[in-house]
């Protein structure tokens, strides 16, 4: 199925130029707010846009993968307008309004679904033509980087009842678009848990565990050791409280698999966001 709004200049997977090696990176996004409320972490994600077309090139096209988007099997959207969702409840009608009205790319998401294989039966991946679209995993971090909207966005969903290994294999896969303007963005949290926060805690308060397990796994970034992030869960009940669902660190495992063996980890945004939240992101280029 092919969406009757397809934008015309929505590029095609030939149509993605070879480019220097884009960075790659995982965002903390944590509260939804944080898209409209003027923060240092929002304030990170909109210097860190400028960077673009400086720094390094401007994307020609950008891949998030969301905590918030899971599925049985992976599928990418494929729709030329995807719709900005409002997945949550609670929060003031400013955020309700917020729009993020960017182009997909239908007809290269489908080809991408046939180039990736799902990583235990070598399946290819599904092409939503409507049925999502951009959650705030997505658009909350999209809109203060790239406010203006005019780079094209696919959200790759994920298969949340396979084991996370699987989960940085697929990144494996995505490690090449980088050298075609892509810029691979994983958005979720390394620790969450939404049944312990705390709202007055301040940003450099955290439970112990929250500190332990945060600064685990950002050493294991440090220092390179990209495959036993997937293995998490071996950390028992320490996992089991920095995650009681595993769905916000799931993006990370996608973002470690597209690193490249010359790419250095930068840190940023190492904090808290209600004592449960670990907001720590890292750029790797
Ligand atoms: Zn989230």
């Amino acid at each position: 199925m092919t969406s009757g709004t397809d934008a015309a200049a929505a590029p095609a997977l030939q149509d993605l130029k070879p480019s220097p090696r884009m960075p790659l990176l995982f965002l903390g996004h944590g509260s939804p707010m944080n898209a409209i409320e003027d923060n240092g972490f929002r304030r990170a994600w909109q210097s860190l846009g400028t960077e673009f077309g400086q720094r390094w090139p401007r994307p020609q096209l950008i891949l998030c993968i969301s905590a918030h988007w899971l599925t049985r099997g992976w599928w990418l959207t494929g729709m030329g307008q995807p719709k900005t969702i409002h997945d949550f409840g609670g929060f003031p009608q400013a955020l309700f309004d917020q729009q993020y009205p960017v182009a997909g790319a239908p007809a290269l998401a489908r080809q991408l679904a046939q180039q990736l294989q799902h990583p235990a039966t070598h399946a290819t991946l599904g092409v939503d033509p409507g049925e999502w679209g951009l959650d705030h995993g997505s658009w909350s971090v999209l809109k203060p980087m790239f406010p203006a909207a005019e780079i094209p966005v696919l959200q790759l969903s994920m298969d949340y009842s396979r084991p996370p290994a699987e989960h940085y294999a697929l990144g494996r896969q995505l490690a090449g678009l980088r050298e075609r303007g892509v810029l691979i963005i994983g958005s979720g949290n390394i620790v969450h848990n939404l049944r312990a926060i705390d709202r007055s805690a301040a940003a450099d308060q955290a439970y112990d565990w929250a500190l332990e397990f945060d600064q685990r796994v950002g050493e294991q970034i440090a220092q390179g050791q990209l495959d036993a992030l997937a293995d998490f869960q071996q950390l028992g009940q320490l996992a089991r409280l920095a995650h009681p669902t595993h769905e916000h660190y799931l993006p990370l495992l996608y973002a470690a698999g597209a690193v490249h063996p010359k790419d250095a980890p930068q840190v940023f945004n190492a904090s808290f966001q209600a004592a449960s939240i670990s907001m720590r992101s890292v750029l790797w280029g």
